[in-house]
């Protein structure tokens, strides 16, 4: 089954919630960023979010962009996700290998450090919303809950989960969740809300045990009234193009590309997202030369 992406309401839509299944998308980076399997679960938490958080979004040019930036040894992580279910990513040391935590878990919390989650959405206005919180735990998940309530002060509860497979290190499992309440719930709501949160099992054992986006949700609102809303596809996806690094070439000026010609040899560029190499050959790069004036 591919990667989906289910949006819902509860409680007469004093709920709003969001699940994703991200298989498909999380084990699409590890293998073109070669990540190790702490790498993975890091970068695949964020996917997750951001994939999520993407179809929060009001138009379908908006885009939204998490960045973590801690002091630990995996570096700054970035993800980028649109309205339509599109999500790419990269974490800056794809290769971190860390001993497990002291429960035996992928230590993501270890690899971020300390350090802050921004968040920047772009929707078409002159300047993005940009918001910036400090890292609670590193983990991810409880960073995000931290977000929603301080900087756009909605109350959510975010589960986050990747599960790595020992043998091979490829991704076994990983999904999440985003619930949110919104201002006019009653306190019976919230109540029941947060008993049932209290009681959920880890992300990671429901996604273990094969449950479906649709599932998750059933056991997150158990006891509630659900409204799935709509279901979309959703993936590992990036927009770079050899045409797009010509226009980042042509930035460079005609100094710049001048010196490349004369140094004879072809040069390649690297997009970040995605790990795709184009190369330019002296004959590419002498057209890319006449066109900038
Ligand atoms: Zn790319």
């Amino acid at each position: 089954m591919s990667d989906y992406l289910v949006r819902a309401t509860a409680a007469d839509a004093a709920i709003r919630a969001f699940a994703v299944s991200t298989l498909d998308t999380v084990e699409e980076a590890r293998a073109r960023h070669n990540l190790s399997p702490v790498a993975s679960a890091a970068l695949g938490r964020l996917l997750t979010a951001g994939v999520m958080m993407g179809g929060m979004l009001k138009n379908e040019d908006d885009l939204v962009t998490l960045r973590i930036d801690g002091d630990g040894p995996i570096g700054s992580i970035v993800v980028t996700a649109d309205s339509r279910g599109e999500v790419k990513g990269f974490a800056a040391n794809p290769s971190v290998m860390l001993p497990p935590s002291p429960v035996g878990k992928l230590d993501v919390g270890g690899s971020i450090g300390n350090g802050v989650l921004t968040v920047i959405k772009d929707m078409g206005l002159k300047e993005p919303y940009s918001g910036q919180v400090v890292l609670q735990t590193g983990e991810i998940a409880e960073d995000l809950t931290y977000y929603f309530a301080t900087s756009e002060q909605v109350p959510s509860s975010v589960g986050l989960g990747v599960l790595m497979n020992r043998q091979d290190a490829t991704v076994k499992r990983a999904g999440g969740f985003i619930i949110q309440l919104m201002p006019f719930a009653s306190d019976e709501v919230l109540s029941k809300l947060e008993e049932n949160i209290k009681s959920l099992k880890p992300v990671t054992t429901m996604l273990d045990s094969g449950l479906t986006p649709e599932e998750v949700l059933g056991e997150v609102l158990k006891g509630f009234d659900i409204e799935i809303t709509d279901t979309m596809p959703v993936g590992f996806k990036c927009n770079c193009s050899k045409d797009r690094l010509t226009k980042a070439l042509i930035s460079l000026g005609r100094k710049e590309i001048k010196s490349i010609i004369d140094d004879g040899k072809p040069i390649t560029m690297n997009c970040h997202f995605c790990n795709t190499d184009y190369t330019f050959e002296i004959d590419e790069l002498k057209d890319i030369y006449k066109k900038i004036k």
